[in-house]
């Protein structure tokens, strides 16, 4: 995948997620099959090159500066990106980010699929007041992973890295979406059990939005394990996915954060 180095005017978005967002790349390494984020931003470079904002830290640090922007505002990271891609090894915008936010009274929600958050543990270790960090977990068959998230690291090794986080004091939620028809439901009791077990605190679920075009190419990269409607199967899955988490999450003291609405 290609990685081109830009610049940002601005980085600060206003979020549903969050009071704001902030997603230092643009495009995304893990190469989800289901994501819709290029059909939203009309990006048809976002599956094969990554941009990297170079100079978020300057552009954060102004922005910040602005007196709407209250002490103890969260800030979701990312809305749009993955901000521990591969690539976060080498810029560490995200690292950046984090550190400037927690300087400034702010809060921080993460959201990714790979345990290289781990990087910036002591980071988060000082500031488990204003931080969570959720990871997508959508099923255990590393099969099913591979052929939607061809670049995302395993789903044993994202719980893994959820267990030590947990282990060391971090607020922790899973984040069962898109649900995944033959994948999310199938797997839906082991999965559920193995995050209880490592002290989750909070599950949300949500379901899979048919953005044009995204139906047929998904129907395709899915073909090996599932064979239906798509669309209509996949309503089946959220709703019984929904029901089973909520059942489970009451049952074991478990937050069931209300789905998504945007
Ligand atoms: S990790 Fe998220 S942003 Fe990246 S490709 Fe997958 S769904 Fe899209």
């Amino acid at each position: 995948m290609l990685c081109e180095e830009t610049r940002c005017d601005r980085c600060i978005s206003k979020s549903v997620l969050g009071d704001y967002s902030i997603n230092p790349y643009i495009g995304c390494q893990h190469q989800c099959a289901y994501c819709y984020v290029p059909k939203i931003t009309k990006n048809l470079d976002w599956k094969s090159k990554v941009k990297v904002k170079t100079n978020l830290h300057v552009t954060l640090a102004k922005e910040l500066t602005n007196p709407r922007i209250k002490k103890g505002s969260s800030f979701f990271l990312s809305s749009l990106t993955d901000p521990y891609q591969p690539i976060e090894s080498k810029y560490g915008l995200t690292s950046d980010a984090l550190q400037q936010l927690f300087a400034n009274g702010m809060k921080a929600i993460i959201q990714t699929k790979s345990p290289l958050v781990l990087k910036d543990l002591n980071l988060l270790k000082y500031n488990t007041k204003n931080v969570q960090v959720g990871f997508t977990a959508l099923g255990l068959d590393g099969s099913v992973k591979d052929a939607l998230e061809p670049n995302a690291p395993s789903v044993d090794s994202r719980i893994k890295a959820m267990a030590y986080l947990i282990d060391r004091g971090i607020y922790v939620f899973a984040f069962l979406g898109p649900v995944i028809p033959g994948w999310t439901d199938v797997d839906l009791e082991y999965l559920l059990t193995e995050l209880r077990d490592i002290g989750v605190k909070e599950l949300s679920v949500d379901k899979l939005r048919f953005r044009p075009g995204l139906k047929k190419e998904l129907t395709e990269v899915m073909g090996n394990f599932f064979h239906g409607d798509l669309e209509y199967e996949s309503q089946v899955a959220y709703a019984k996915v929904v029901k089973k988490a909520r059942e489970f999450s009451k049952e074991n003291g478990i937050l069931f954060a209300k789905p998504f609405s945007y």
